[in-house]
């Protein structure tokens, strides 16, 4: 695996990581922001319809007060009763029905007309007998009425100046039918499944949207467990159906009645989904951006390295040193890299060097050796550059290692070495050849110039006396290589005769090959 697919898989991971988490961190907040506003706006809207009820229902019954107050005078004044029914009903338009019962129970006036027929009946229903027993101001619970309505009735006790008991004039309002509680309640009913519903202190449903369950009993709810005792609050409930729902309640306190405003938590959790793919829309044209901008890096990243690498693994090849200067390296480990590299590949070349420049030098003497010599014969054939080779010999060495030692004998090829440089010019290629034969090459010499540089060698060597030996002499030939196909071995073999002839004409001479 190379370094840009690793960048890649890192940064990609990490990316996904973060969107993920992103999406998820954002779907939760957003959730809990929907539901929390749910509840609460349900909660609100539970409590403004309670406190709106209750106002309604103490009107209603300021209305029956004030009518119940003049009530005692009239009680046996049936035609009376008729039209104080009848404007209570009409005046506030809050009731279905309006009717006053005396003390014994007896309808004694009812309207609208329609309902006449029950006047001079005991009224038995639940309503009427809570009525009758309790003698205060009060909302009743839901029940069947003498003319098979689901009621509730608000009523107001009526007592004589005496303070004797007389009656109760009494409002009913129908549950089923439509009605001042089904406008306050019923008219608010959303699109998102929200809806809401009314229970007595009973657990009595008194409002419902669905009419059929309007004056059921509920059994077991967790929010109607706690509704009376809490008064307002929120909770998440499973409703009948087993759809999990947020709900807001109230209380109406007159009436001990509860109000539940709730909707479905699916459906207030929709905008999620749409929140989840909008944010996906809106991060895949980014994310898509940042991985080419991820990838555009990695390469960059990677590409110094790649060249580096190229440039270490041909180490041998002439413009390595060039291909690595030429590397970008703009970040510090890249950098360092290269800088080390170069390092490298310069103590390389230098020990190299050494080591070459070692292979082909005498030790001894600092003179150049046998490779020297063939490589230099090649270099010049290579070019087919003319030179003169003047070989030279020590005249009576052995002597001077008999006499004063080999010890000595080195001092002298050393001196003689130091000789020989002070007579040639740069270019020229100095080697020692054998034990005490020494060779000079002059590129581009003619054979007269090489004669004089012998020559001049000669006398040097024969006029510097070398310590403790004193002067020595050398016997030197000279030959020459004009170019073209002849080996330039051949021109040492000329020489070497040459200096056989300088030897055995009696030594310290030059001698030029005829050839
Ligand atoms: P000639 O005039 O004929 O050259 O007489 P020569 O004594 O110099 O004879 P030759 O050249 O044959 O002698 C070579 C002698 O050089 C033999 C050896 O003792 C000496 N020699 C060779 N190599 C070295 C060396 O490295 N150091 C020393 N000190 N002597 C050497
Ligand atoms: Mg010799
Ligand atoms: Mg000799």
């Amino acid at each position: 695996m190379d370094l840009r697919t690793l960048i890649l898989l890192l940064s990609t991971l990490t990316a996904v990581v973060m969107l993920l988490s992103s999406y998820f961190a954002s779907y939760r907040v957003q959730r809990q922001l929907l539901i929390d506003h749910a509840l609460e706006s349900n909660r609100v809207y539970a409590a403004k319809l309670a406190s709106i009820t209750e106002l309604f229902l103490q009107n209603a019954l300021k209305q029956l007060a004030y009518s119940a107050h003049g009530l005692p005078g009239t009680l046996g004044n049936s035609a009376a009763l008729t039209q104080e029914t009848e404007r209570v009903l009409a005046q506030g338009n809050a009731f279905n029905s309006t009717f006053v019962v005396d003390s014994q129970g007896v309808l004694r006036g009812i309207s609208p007309a329609p309902l006449r027929g029950l006047v001079g009946q005991r009224l038995s229903s639940p309503g009427a007998l809570e009525a009758l027993g309790e003698r205060r101001p009060m909302v009743s619970a839901p029940f069947i009425s003498a003319a098979g309505n689901l009621v509730v009735v608000a009523s107001q006790p009526i007592f004589a100046e005496d303070g004797r008991y007389l009656g109760y004039i009494g409002g009913s309002l129908y549950l089923r039918q439509h009605n001042v509680l089904e406008k306050l309640l019923g008219e608010h009913f959303y699109q998102d499944g929200s809806y809401l519903y009314v229970v007595d202190a009973h657990r009595r449903m008194l409002y419902h949207p669905d009419p059929k369950r309007i004056g059921m009993l509920i059994e077991t709810n967790d929010l109607i467990n706690q509704l009376h005792s809490r008064g307002n609050g929120v909770q998440q409930v499973v409703n009948s159906f087993g759809v999990e729902m947020l709900a807001g309640f109230a209380t109406v306190p007159i009436a001990g009645w509860g109000i539940v405003a709730q909707q479905p938590l699916a459906k207030t959790l929709a905008p999620t989904q749409r929140l989840i793919l909008d944010v996906v829309e809106l991060s895949v044209p980014l994310a898509l951006l940042a991985g080419i901008a991820i990838w555009w890096l990695a390469l960059t990243i990677a590409r110094p390295l790649w060249e580096l690498a190229a440039g270490a693994r041909a180490l041998d090849l002439p413009d390595t040193q060039e291909r690595i200067h030429k590397v970008r390296a703009w970040y510090f480990e890249a950098a360092e890299l290269k800088r080390a590299l170069l390092l490298g590949l310069k103590l390389l070349h230098e020990r190299i060097g050494r080591l070459h420049q070692d292979a082909q030098t005498d030790p001894l003497t600092g003179l150049g050796n046998r490779r020297r010599l063939d490589f230099s014969l090649s270099l010049l054939q290579a070019d087919d550059r003319a030179f003169c080779a003047i070989v030279l010999d020590i005249d009576h060495f052995k002597r001077v290692n008999d006499q004063h030692g080999h010890e000595v004998g080195d001092q002298v090829l050393r001196a003689l070495a130091g000789l020989m440089r002070t007579c040639c010019r740069e270019g020229d290629v100095l080697c020692r050849t054998g034990g005490e034969e020494f060779l000079m090459l002059l590129p581009g010499a003619s054979l007269e110039v090489a004669i004089a540089v012998a020559e001049r060698l000669r006398r040097v060597v024969q006029e510097t006396p070398i310590e403790p030996v004193g002067a020595v002499t050398v016997s030197l030939g000279v030959a020459r290589w004009s170019g073209g196909e002849q080996d330039p071995l051949m021109v040492l073999g000329d020489a070497d005769r040459a200096l056989y002839l300088a030897k055995q004409n009696g030594r310290n001479q030059v001698q030029v090959s005829e050839a």
